[in-house]
Formats: structure tokens, sequence, C-alpha cells
């Protein structure tokens, strides 16, 4: 691992603490925000080695560094290195945003609101809408709890492991006790979904090329909208959404507003959103 501090530029330092990070778009969508408001910092990938993630958290209180994003597999590992953790990364049990207060490191987690502000104008529908999730991971449950604090009625969780769709339909329950959560397999779930306002494809499937989906919509009504978490490619799920006419999104809204956030946080600057969907998209092109 290299040293952030051993930077030659001047000015502040962000960082992204991962492995790999080879594929992340992070630095190019920050060092483009952070260009156009003339901001003298950097965002820095450490690629961390196992076994190095304190140290480098040490390293972070040195007052050049500001924050950081904390990728797979870190999300979890960080929190007991850190001073404080906000009430949403510790019920998601996961941190994706370190930001500074003094010395002190503050983690959060901007994934939950990022997904809500994807939305754009879809969000006010939530109140009092019915939806499924399809999905039990790491961002299936930022998913679920933002959806669920929205004001949501009821969610179905469809996931390949039943045993984690319940564990999810647990921890979700007990913060949220008015919402109506149900449980089903993923065969049944494209049955329920003719009954959905929403429904959220939230599992790694359709990372790969070729991926099939993990549910069909055959079911589905002309008006749900459908939203894969996934920013790299038209998945199968969204394709088959296309080819229904369904309203629909990608992860890139989510990607793009869960790091404006982070942004906000290191900077205190309201986010230069155009131009990090700019630079979002530039890059994604040439992966
Ligand atoms: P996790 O590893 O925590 O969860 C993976 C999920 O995918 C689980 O529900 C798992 O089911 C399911 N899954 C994996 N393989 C299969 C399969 N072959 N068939 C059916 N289900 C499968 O990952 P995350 O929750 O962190 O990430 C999920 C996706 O969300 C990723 O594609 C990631 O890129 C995307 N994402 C996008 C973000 C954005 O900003 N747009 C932010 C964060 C994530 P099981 O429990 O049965 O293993």
């Amino acid at each position: 691992m290299t040293s952030p501090l051993a930077s030659s530029r001047p000015g502040h330092l962000v960082l992204i603490l991962g492995h790999p990070l080879g594929h992340s778009l992070s630095p190019a969508m920050h060092n483009a925000a952070f260009r156009y408001q003339r901001l003298p910092w950097t965002y820095v990938p450490v690629d961390v080695a196992g076994g190095q993630v304190k140290a480098v958290l040490e390293l972070m209180r040195d007052p050049k560094l500001r924050g950081a994003n904390v990728t797979v597999p870190y999300k979890e590992t960080v929190l007991p290195f850190l001073d404080r953790i906000e009430p949403e990364a510790k019920w998601l049990g996961s941190v994706n945003t370190i930001y500074k207060k003094g010395k002190r490191l503050i983690g959060t987690s901007t994934d939950g609101e990022g997904f809500l502000r994807s939305l754009g104008p879809w969000r006010k529908g939530l109140k009092g809408s019915k939806g499924l999730l399809v999905g039990a991971g790491g961002a299936a449950k930022a998913v679920a709890g933002a959806l669920a604090g929205s004001g949501v009625r009821s969610v179905c969780i469809a996931n390949r492991s039943s045993r984690r769709a319940h564990q999810l339909k647990k921890v979700l329950q007990r913060r949220h006790r008015h919402l109506a959560i149900q449980v089903a397999h993923l065969k049944e779930a494209e049955k329920i979904v003719s009954e959905c306002d929403w429904v959220v494809q939230a599992t790694s499937v359709g990372l790969k090329k070729g991926d099939a989906s993990p549910l069909s919509l055959k079911n589905a009504l002309r008006s749900t909208w459908a939203v894969d978490l996934i920013y790299h490619r038209e998945t199968a799920f969204l394709r088959e959404a296309r080819n229904r006419r369904m309203p629909r999104l990608n992860g890139v809204g989510m990607l793009l507003h869960q790091g404006a956030l982070s942004y906000e946080y290191w900077t205190g600057r309201k986010a230069p959103l155009t131009v990090m969907r700019k630079a979002l998209l530039r890059n994604l092109a040439s992966t």
C-alpha cells in the first residue's frame, strides 16, 4: 500500500478504501467535482490489503485527510475503528462514508438516501405504496430501510436464500412496526409483482454480461416502475421492463446521489450534480 500522504499534490485528500479498486468510478466523479468547484482536493483510491484497515484509518486523523468512501470488502471492517457511527450506518451494520469532526472519524451510510434521491418525482409516490424488493444483501437492506422510512405500506422481499430474506424481514420489522412485510421465493414473487407499484432489483445478478434476470416481469402492470441497482449495463431485468414499456431506472442515479451526499459531508458544499453525472457517464462508457 502506498501512503496517500506521500501524494505530491497540494491540498486535501479524500480516500476510497477497498480491494480491489480497479473498476471504481468514484475517483472520476469526485475529482471532476473538486476541479469544478476549484477545491485543491484529490480523491485517491487506496487498495488496502487485509489487516491494514486500522493503520489506514489512523493515517486519516492527519488534517490533510478530509474523509473517505469505504467499499467492498471493508464496509463492516471499519466499524470498530471509528469514533462515532451514525444511527443509519449502525442499523445497516456498514459504513460507506467517513467524514471528520476535528480528528474524530465519523461513519455514515449514504446508500439509502442516495437511492431515494435517484427516484426523482417517483419518491413522492412511495407513501402508501406496495412493492417488491428482489435481494436481501447489503444494498437491499439499505434500500429496504429507505423505502420503509418513506411511508411504504407493504413490501415483499424475494431472495434466492430465504434465510437471508427472513433475516432482513426481522430487522426491518423491528424498526418499522407498521410496515407489512412478506417473504416470497423468486417464483412466487413473479405473481406478486402484478399487485405492485414498484419493483427494485437489488441482487448482483446482471453484473456479468449475459446474466439472466432473477425474475420475470410478465405479470407486471405497465404503470409499475422498475429499478435495477446495477449501473454497468442494461440488465436482462431492465431490458424486459423496457420491452414491456414500464417506467424504469438503472443504478447510475443511486451511485451519483450517494456520492453527492458523501461529497457534501466532506466539503460542506452542495455537490455539482451535473458535473458529477457527466464524469460518471463518460467513465462508464469507457469501461
Ligand atoms: P451482496 O453480496 O450483499 O448481496 C448479493 C445479493 O444478490 C443477495 O441477495 C444474493 O442472494 C443475490 N444473488 C447473488 N447471486 C445470485 C444468483 N445467482 N441468483 C439469485 N440471487 C443472487 O451485494 P450488495 O447487496 O452489496 O450488492 C448487490 C448489487 O447492488 C450489486 O450488483 C451492486 O453492484 C449493486 N449496488 C449498486 C449501488 C449503486 O449505487 N447503484 C450501491 C450498492 C450496490 P443470496 O442471499 O441468496 O446469496
